[in-house]
């Protein structure tokens, strides 16, 4: 395909995406390059909101973490350099209910799914309880369904993580899941939890930007 034809495909399957899951209650922004992403953040979370964050590539990249952690913005840091692993995962828990929780999503299907992992469960519990949740995600993490994404985040976007952050985990050498000897004493588990969204009982309460390019795992 051209870049042309790919461009118009990716259209036409996000604009059914978006009519998908506004019936659902979520509203789907597309933005066709960082600046508009950023421009899509500013006018969803006001200066002054108190923000939860979910570790992210997403938002790193995309320039808002940057942004959130200015004096502008009430966010709940558990990343603060010199804190106790004690003090940053009380941040985690209160940032898990905090007004605005901010995180990547780890994979988004066509036919209106957004998948996302945790470790230790404080992704996961921001986006099903904050007040307002704002997620990023680039057209990396479009995927058709169910299986293909967790195909691809098993076998990709964990192992590459485990990487990065140095877990200890089967699949950080071979850069595929092992799930059958994935558990204690041998190895920590990453992924052990897994939050699939279809749908939203309140409107404006959950927001899910897609960015043109290729951002995080
Ligand atoms: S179950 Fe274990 S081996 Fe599989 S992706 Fe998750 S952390 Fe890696």
């Amino acid at each position: 395909m051209t870049d042309k034809n790919i461009e118009w495909f990716l259209n036409a399957k996000l604009k059914t995406l978006a009519e998908l899951l506004e019936k659902r209650n979520i509203t789907l922004y597309y933005a066709d390059s960082e600046e508009e992403a950023l421009k899509r953040f500013n006018k969803l979370v006001p200066e002054g909101s108190e923000i939860g964050l979910s570790g992210s590539m997403t938002l790193s990249e995309l320039g808002i973490l940057d942004r959130v952690l200015t004096p502008a913005y009430k966010t709940i840091n558990q990343y603060e350099q010199g804190i106790s692993r004690e003090e940053s995962m009380h941040r985690r828990d209160a940032g898990a209910n905090a007004d605005v929780f901010l995180s990547g999503a780890n994979a988004v299907t066509y036919n209106g799914k957004i998948i996302n992992f945790s470790a230790f469960g404080h992704r996961t519990a921001g986006v099903a309880n904050a007040k307002k949740v704002v997620l990023f995600a680039g057209t990396n993490k479009l995927v058709e369904n169910l299986d293909e994404a967790f195909d691809r985040i098993r076998n990709y976007t964990v192992p590459i993580n485990s990487k990065r952050l140095n877990y200890q985990t089967p699949c950080l050498q071979e850069l595929s899941c092992h799930e059958e000897i994935c558990h204690a004493p041998d190895f920590v588990r990453m992924c052990n939890q897994a939050l699939i969204i279809e749908g939203e009982v309140h409107p404006d309460r959950l927001f899910l930007v897609i960015v043109k390019g290729d951002y995080g795992y």
